[in-house]
């Protein structure tokens, strides 16, 4: 019974996330509604929702974050001052791969504006 509720909560906020977030942001909004929800809890839930294929996960830096309604998470990555900008690819056509695609993350490597100055 305890589970399920745990449960309700975690579906709960995890629907209130409309971008990306981290384990740890879950968490933070589950443990101010039930304190018995520990971070452990937390991953195993979402590593069950991504296997699941609910919602994706990426790598952020050393991060991993996860989305429901994003399919990409894209970096620019400054090799000189090491910024990093994210953008999103809204279409897919470019790609042009025959089949479906659930999720994808594209780093592209470069010199940011600032640094090309
Ligand atoms: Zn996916
Ligand atoms: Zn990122
Ligand atoms: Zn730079």
């Amino acid at each position: 019974m305890r589970q399920t509720l745990q449960k309700k909560i975690l579906r709960e906020e995890l629907a209130k996330f409309n971008s990306f977030f981290d384990g740890n942001d879950l968490y933070q909004k589950v443990s101010k509604r039930n304190h018995k929800i520990g971070i452990a809890t937390v991953y195993r839930f979402l590593k069950r929702l991504v296997e699941e294929e609910e919602i994706h996960s990426y790598l952020c830096g050393k991060r991993t974050i996860y989305s429901g309604n994003k399919d990409n998470h894209c970096h620019f990555v400054c090799k000189k001052c090491g910024n990093i900008n994210h953008f999103q690819i809204k279409n897919l056509d470019f790609l042009n791969i025959k089949g479906e695609v659930c999720h994808f993350q594209i780093d592209v490597y470069g010199t940011c504006e600032k640094c090309l100055k």
